[in-house]
């Protein structure tokens, strides 16, 4: 049976009107679903008896549940254990933070990309998940800890935009105002530069905020660090995100993973001044000390401040993240999905 929490409310419309429902009930369904949490259509009292007996036999409202959490030790994160109908694994994270609450959610089981320093990667791609199951982990998370989510980052298993239909769906349901109502420009996809996805967005019109797993400024590095590279060369993807910052109007980030001895010389500091003043792009560059996975060893902080100052005398936008949740893998790049 298909799962309501799959559809957008656009697509729950349509169902219904075939059905001999109207499309205003698709609001009705979708407020019970996302601010009340219903877990039945008996629950809908304002649906006549008609149309929610015909949605029970014809629609299965599947949440998630989590399996396992893991609180760190400074008890500003929570990790998230899922385990999805076909017993695959996912995971997400609940940063708790004085501006607001984030949530880092999911996209795939596994990933296809194979970026080096990526645990996610290195366990491989399993499957896409579907939107419900991409809505579903913040809407569990609200469920059980009873906090509201303010932003939300998909940052974690899987690059959203090589599944980017149902990635725009989850978009559509999480800044629906009958859904979860969070505005799109709280929402921030990060992708390792997969070009025609970036294009997607465009060309649909979606206004979320885009950050962008550069990792090095010379393709012959690139290449190695984040394959993907090899089809789109930085000087396309920099072009890309050139258009991207003057249609959208929205400043974009780009992440940069420090490894020691390997992308964190002066050489890649002063070519990653020098392209974003060439593409003109409205950036913030967000430093970040690579987490532990195999022999990778973080830049130490010298390093790290020489960069902040040259990027702060070129006058640009920069922060050194904060590790959250290190100690909990709950971390970048460390949601491998294992229990
Ligand atoms: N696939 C998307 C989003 C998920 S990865 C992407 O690649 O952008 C989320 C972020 O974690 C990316 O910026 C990724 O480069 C980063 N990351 C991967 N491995 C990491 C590691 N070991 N330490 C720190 N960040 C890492
Ligand atoms: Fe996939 Fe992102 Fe990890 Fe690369 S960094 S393997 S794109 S999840």
């Amino acid at each position: 049976m298909e799962n309501i929490l799959d559809l957008t409310k656009e697509e729950l419309g349509e169902f219904l009107i075939k059905q001999g429902g109207k499309k205003f009930n698709a609001a009705q369904i979708f407020n019970w679903l996302y601010k009340k949490k219903a877990g039945s259509f008996e629950e809908m009292s304002n649906l006549s008896a008609g149309l929610r007996e015909k949605l029970t036999n014809l629609l299965a409202i599947s949440f998630l549940n989590s399996e396992k959490r893991s609180v760190s030790s400074k008890g500003d994160a929570i990790k998230f254990l899922f385990k999805l109908e076909d017993k695959k694994k996912i995971e997400s994270v609940l940063m708790l933070q004085p501006y607001g609450n984030t949530f880092c959610v999911s996209t795939q089981v596994g990933c296809a990309y194979g970026c080096s320093m990526c645990a996610t990667g290195k366990a491989g791609f399993k499957r896409n998940l579907e939107p419900g199951e991409i809505t579903g982990q913040l809407l569990a998370v609200e469920k059980e800890q009873g906090v509201k989510v303010n932003n939300i980052v998909f940052m974690g298993m899987g690059e959203p935009l090589a599944n980017y239909d149902n990635f725009k769906k989850a978009v559509l349901i999480f800044s629906d105002p009958d859904g979860i109502n969070i505005n799109q420009r709280r929402q921030t996809v990060s992708t390792c530069g997969v070009v025609p996805g970036i294009d997607n967005l465009l060309k649909d019109g979606l206004r979320v905020n885009l950050s962008v797993s550069l990792h090095s400024t010379f393709d012959s590095l690139r290449d190695k660090l984040v394959p993907v590279n090899k089809k789109y060369k930085i000087a396309v993807l920099l072009k890309k995100l050139q258009e991207y910052c003057r249609v959208t109007k929205l400043h974009i980030s780009l992440e940069y993973v420090m490894i020691a001895g390997v992308n964190d010389g002066t050489g890649e500091a002063d070519n990653l001044i020098k392209l974003i003043n060439k593409y003109c792009l409205d950036t913030k560059v967000n430093l970040i000390p690579v987490n532990p996975v195999d022999a990778l060893l973080s830049s130490g902080e010298t390093t790290i401040k020489m960069w902040q100052k040259k990027l702060e005398n070129a006058k640009i936008v920069n922060t050194s993240r904060i590790e959250r949740g290190a100690d909990i893998l709950a971390a970048c790049g460390q949601l491998a999905g294992e229990a």
